[in-house]
């Protein structure tokens, strides 16, 4: 380790050269209340910013270990501090200071989930953060003054109010972690009350705008639950909350258009995170392998059975492996179905507006015209009750527009002015008064899952750089396929999409060897990363990856059964 007037005197030496002069100060620094690693220098300035780490000592840091002793709270206290340091890079960080990302400090991007990151790791010997920093130049020449007040002004200011415990607000770290802890406890207390999500009362659903993930600020309707649902949880921190409870089953929403139902079906979607003090949704919380399920007409299928909701495709198409490049709505969402069956779910989200009519419903007049030996499909509303009986999958669902959901369903919520109702009495009484005269079809038919084991050579990239690329949150440049990620709604931030790409990488190294089946390796990948850290899955040692967010297996998988590429045999 040098010493930091070593860093200072390498910059003074390189000043005026061309960039890559910066190469020359790559190494480790000690800057005595922390200890800087320059760990990879960018090659010019419009490249990818320099990739440092700054570490902390405990003894300077002084964070009190009860606030990282958990799982839940560690990562609660590592999310708080990666959103600090963003805070303030904002005010303590000039930004542009020449060419290209000159001058720039950064640290990954946060929304409203609070997440397990790789940005700042914390632990009793020290905190870590991980930044990215563009290094100054004028045109493609060294600017070593500017780089030395990043260095030796800003980065420190950033470090010290950033990372030491006392010059923190206290009151406002310890809500964080205890949120995060609370949440922990109220998913797992869910699961033994025998419920699929919990609504607090009080929460704020609607968010600010469709690109605005932030809780709606004016008229927002704060959630009641009905009496006939409400059930109450003691958390470790907040003590007794109340709110709507969800048993297992088959839960409807109703009501008129736009009274909040698709709202309400998407906080309880995003339920499977935590979620940040203010968020709204702190303590709307869902089983966590639940997956939202929708129609996804053009995606590509590699020989998934969709045989229970789909059979006699027209043309003898097989549909006990059905593989397409280009699905159809129904057959889109089927096989949405069977794939997170599959992975493995206890919960399936379903909304009217992203379903394929046809999957979910054939009325007794379509089943009159048009004979079942020329309709591919049982439509969801006869196996939703054998996905509970037979597999023990709950749904909830939002339908304004069938009343024919009324017989199988368990329970009816009716969203009214934003104001749940529980309706289930009278939707059932409606249910005997007016018979629907439909004909249940395949009922009590068996649902089987067959298993997929992916086949290494498909994931081959061609090429001489093998490129795995992440554009945003919806899309990965896998070689020379581009992974599309649209219409996986449970994948909420950037980071999680990165990481995806790389874990795509890691899983064929180690797990895709053709005989694991799907299932078996995400869950392979997803506990080496619960015990060894998000960190493994980055494909560059000696460089951070201090830009990941973990995803779930379900995300994965979602991920890995889009690849265009993907060949798979079945595990029959
Ligand atoms: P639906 O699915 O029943 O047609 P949405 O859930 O799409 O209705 O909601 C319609 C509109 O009302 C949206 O703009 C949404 O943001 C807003 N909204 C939803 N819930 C609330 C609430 N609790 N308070 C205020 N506005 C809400
Ligand atoms: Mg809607």
């Amino acid at each position: 380790m040098k010493d930091k007037t070593r860093l200072e005197s390498i910059l003074r030496s390189i000043d005026g050269r061309g960039y890559k002069a910066y190469k020359d100060i790559q190494g480790v620094y000690d800057f005595g209340s922390f200890i800087l690693y320059i760990d990879h220098v960018q090659g010019d300035p419009f490249a990818a910013p320099s990739r440092i780490r700054v570490l902390m000592p405990q003894e300077v840091a002084g964070f009190p270990a009860t606030l990282y002793s958990s799982r839940p709270r560690r990562k609660g206290l590592e999310d708080y501090l990666t959103r600090q340091l963003a805070k303030n890079i904002a005010r303590f960080v000039k930004g542009n200071r020449g060419t290209g990302k000159s001058g720039q400090i950064s640290v990954i991007s946060t929304g409203q989930e609070m997440l397990n990151r790789t940005s700042v790791i914390i632990n009793s010997t020290g905190i870590e953060a991980r930044l990215s920093m563009g290094l100054p130049a004028q045109g493609r020449r060294v600017l070593a003054g500017q780089a030395a007040d990043m260095f030796f002004i800003e980065l420190p200011r950033l470090v010290e109010r950033s990372l030491v415990y006392r010059n923190l607000d206290g009151e406002g770290l310890e809500k964080q972690v205890n949120l995060a802890e609370d949440q922990w406890v109220l998913r797992r207390k869910i699961e033994e009350m025998g419920l699929v999500a919990f609504v607090a009362n009080g929460s704020i659903l609607p968010r600010r705008s469709g690109v605005d993930d932030r809780p709606l600020q004016r008229g927002a309707v704060p959630f009641v639950s009905p009496p006939e649902l409400e059930v109450e949880v003691g958390l470790p921190h907040a003590g007794r909350v109340k709110g709507m409870g969800i048993p297992r089953g088959i839960t409807l929403i109703v009501g008129g258009g736009y009274h909040g139902k698709s709202t309400l079906l998407r906080a309880i979607e995003r339920g499977v995170y935590d979620h940040i003090p203010g968020d709204g949704r702190e303590f709307v919380v869902t089983v966590e392998d639940a997956v939202k399920i929708r129609a996804e007409d053009g995606r590509r299928v590699e020989k998934v059975d969709i045989s229970p909701f789909i059979s006699n495709l027209p043309g003898g198409v097989s549909t006990g492996a059905f593989s397409t490049d280009n699905a159809s709505g129904s057959t889109s969402q089927a096989t949405n179905i069977m794939e997170a069956l599959e992975v493995g779910t206890s919960l399936l989200l379903l909304d009217e507006d992203t379903s394929a009519t046809n999957f979910m419903i054939r009325d007794a007049r379509m089943q009159a015209l048009v004979h079942k030996d020329s309709e591919p499909i049982t439509p969801f509303i006869d196996r939703v009750v054998d996905l509970y009986q037979q597999l023990g999958v709950s749904t909830i669902i939002v339908v304004g527009g069938s009343g024919d959901y009324f017989d199988v369903a368990h329970r009816v919520i009716m969203m009214d002015r934003f104001t749940p109702k529980d309706v289930t009495k009278r939707a059932k009484e409606i249910a005997l008064e007016f018979a629907t005269h439909r004909r249940r079809e395949a009922a009590g038919l068996p649902i089987c899952i067959t298993h997929r084991c992916p086949i290494p050579q498909s994931f081959e990239i061609e090429g001489r750089k093998q490129k795995i690329k992440s554009r945003g949150l919806d899309n990965i440049q896998y070689g020379y396929t581009n992974l599309e990620l649209d219409d996986v709604e449970q994948l909420v931030d950037a980071n999680q999409t990165r990481a995806i790409g790389d874990i795509i990488r890691y899983a064929v190294k180690n797990y895709v060897d053709g005989k694991a089946t799907l299932r078996e390796i995400v869950w392979k990948v997803h506990r080496d990363i619960e015990e060894r850290g998000l960190d493994i899955i980055s494909p560059f040692k000696g460089l951070h990856p201090g830009d990941y967010a973990q995803p779930r297996p379900q995300e994965i998988a979602a991920a890995i059964n889009r690849l265009r590429i993907l060949e798979v045999r079945q595990n029959t």
